[in-house]
């Protein structure tokens, strides 16, 4: 098997929490998305990184304002936000 590189452009979503830099009140930083759909209706999925244990993750626009870090902060389990071949 071999990895395939693919860069990925990360843009900012809709509305304040949605923006490249949102920190949501559980210190949940938004990282953007890069076009790929999350598992909520019209939604993107963003890779969010917790500044408390550094995990990165991916989860849907309509929770960024209150996720919470999967392996720190018992929060739902992550989804992913990465281009794939398919995708
Ligand atoms: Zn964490």
């Amino acid at each position: 098997m071999k990895d395939v590189y693919m860069p990925v452009e990360w843009q900012s979503g809709g509305g304040e929490t949605g923006e490249i830099g949102y920190l949501n009140p559980n210190d949940q930083r938004c990282c953007g998305h890069c076009g790929v759909r999350g598992t909520d209706h019209e939604q993107y999925a963003y890779k969010v990184e917790c500044t408390i244990c550094g995990y990165v993750y991916g989860a849907n626009g309509s929770d960024m304002h209150k996720r919470r870090c999967p392996a720190c902060q018992r929060g739902a389990p992550a989804i992913r936000y990465w281009k794939t071949i398919k995708s």
